[in-house]
């Protein structure tokens, strides 16, 4: 196991009986033991039983935990403007201190104790702004799996202060393996949250899902699951819980009933659905009711285009004369407020429209209409807001090959500068309800006593300007540390899909 140095620093301290008392390391043993080679986990029993054995000072040997990638030790972080992810107000002055991989206490600089600061490691922040680790709602990461590629890509997420992705389908296999390799801290990396995905049978003949799932076939594995009128949901809700994804995907073309249907289920067994704004022939009033509804043009697509019968990015409907203000658009966010679904607007993906290319003939003079534009896409996510939908931050892009900052940080700031969100709702929508959408508000998204140890810490303000992010100066994840001095960017490898 590559093990980073990071994990033995406080090796010293280790106590096995503290260790196995805490509720945490029980978590994280259950995960070792079946991780670790069988004579490993046998060699660390037999020192939890026998502590008075001599030790051998020039050998350390790595605890269940430690091995596990547990962050160890206390440390407290000082002298932070803090900005928590619950409050309006950013708070000056303040302290976080961290046990192992959680936050224990958060308190003014003038309250740090002197039980807080017994045995910690000190870290004087000299005033820079600390928010939740933040997190990409929309990525792909194995659609074709390439280990290395996504590596890349999530080490420019960890030093960007990304502590959390949510992979939108793809190889659940390598998906899983990137996921247990960023949490034993093998990798730099953030925590990775994926999806199962639920699709009518005729999206199973997709490249894509050829790719995510070779040695199968797509729509009869579980986390490919081609649903008809047919299908046991209960029993595939279950398959694709057992997947170790963190919701359902529900995607392309499934009729309204099946989306209902799934939705349902999903909440019967306590697991996220999260379901494009419309899949077809079902119309985004189908879906209501999912935790996360995707993609906010699709709305404006289907005042468009009312009888689209099935996905596809082809032959766009003329959005002339639709804007947020059109009737339908309105009647369609009542109910969504009033269902509770989150919205992911995914601005990156509607580009700005120039009125050359909106005024462009096709060869044989009929309008070549571009898809929806990125006003569009902005304006109705403004409705939304206004309207007090939640919205949550996804690309479902990647940043070119050479930048070295992550595209989440252009979403927030078009969702800022293009859809009115204030800075402070720009950073919910990247942090605490992008938790909800994953359904670990009790663990993540917010800065709390009691929560992971994620967090990101910025030299300016990002409440004055979201674009403070790229100030960045370290990503906590999990109490382990990625100083941005430390990175240094290479061009991400492009995967050249086969057709
Ligand atoms: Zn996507």
């Amino acid at each position: 196991m590559n093990l980073s140095p990071d994990s033995y620093v406080n090796c010293a301290k280790q106590n096995w009986s503290k260790l196995k008392n805490s509720a945490v390391a029980a978590i994280f043993l259950g995960i070792a033991a079946t991780l670790l080679p069988l004579d490993n986990t046998k060699a660390q029993q037999s020192t939890a039983e026998a502590p008075a054995v001599e030790a051998q000072p020039a050998q350390h040997k790595p605890t269940l935990a430690e091995a596990a990638g547990l962050a160890q030790g206390k440390v407290v972080y000082r002298d932070v403007v803090l900005i928590d992810g619950t409050s309006e107000n950013a708070r000056p002055d303040m302290a976080i201190v961290i046990q192992d991989d959680r936050i224990t206490a958060i308190v003014p600089n003038s309250a740090v104790s002197e039980d807080m600061l017994d045995g910690a490691t000190v870290y004087d922040m000299a005033g820079e702004y600390v928010l939740p680790g933040l997190i990409d709602s929309h990525v792909h990461l194995a659609t074709l799996p390439h280990r290395a590629t996504a590596s890349a890509y999530m080490k420019r997420y960890i030093y960007g202060g990304i502590t959390g992705v949510r992979d939108m389908a793809g190889d659940v296999r390598a998906l899983a393996d990137l996921s247990r390799a960023s949490l034993v801290n093998e990798i730099p990396a953030p925590d990775l949250f994926y999806a199962s995905l639920m699709a009518g049978p005729d999206f199973f003949s997709d490249p894509r899902t050829v790719t995510s799932g070779l040695g199968g076939v797509p729509g009869k594995l579980p986390w490919m699951q081609a649903i008809t009128e047919d299908s046991e949901i209960a029993l595939m809700v279950a398959q694709a819980k057992g997947t170790s994804a963190t919701g359902i995907k529900i995607y392309a073309n499934l009729p309204g009933k099946l989306v209902q249907a799934i939705i349902a289920e999903g909440k019967k067994q306590n697991f996220p659905v999260w379901s494009h704004l419309q899949v077809y022939p079902a119309t985004p009033y189908d879906s209501l009711g999912a935790t996360v509804a995707s993609h906010v043009c699709m709305i404006a697509r289907y005042v468009g285009e009312r009888n689209k019968q099935r996905y596809g990015h082809d032959n766009p409907p003329s959005y002339e004369g639709i804007t947020a203000e059109h009737p339908e658009i309105r009647k369609y966010i009542s109910a969504l407020l009033k269902s509770g679904t989150i919205m992911e607007a995914t601005l990156s993906v509607y580009d700005e429209i120039s009125a050359e290319q909106a005024a462009a003939l096709n060869e044989d003079g009929t309008p070549q209409r571009p898809g929806c534009s990125r006003v569009l896409a902005a304006g109705i996510t403004r409705a939304m807001l206004e309207a007090g939908v939640p919205i949550i931050a996804g690309t479902d892009r990647a940043a070119p090959a050479d930048d070295p900052f992550p595209k989440l940080y252009e979403e927030m700031e078009a969702l800022v500068s293009d859809a009115g969100l204030t800075p402070q709702q720009a950073i919910l929508s990247a942090t605490s309800v992008a938790a909800r959408g994953l359904g670990k508000s009790q663990d993540i998204g917010t800065l709390e006593a009691g929560k992971f140890a994620n967090m990101v810490f910025v030299k300016q303000d990002p409440l004055a300007d979201i674009s403070a992010l790229r100030s960045i100066s370290l990503t906590v994840k999990r109490g382990h540390r990625f100083e941005r001095k430390d990175y240094e960017h290479k061009n991400i490898p492009e995967l050249v899909y086969p057709e």
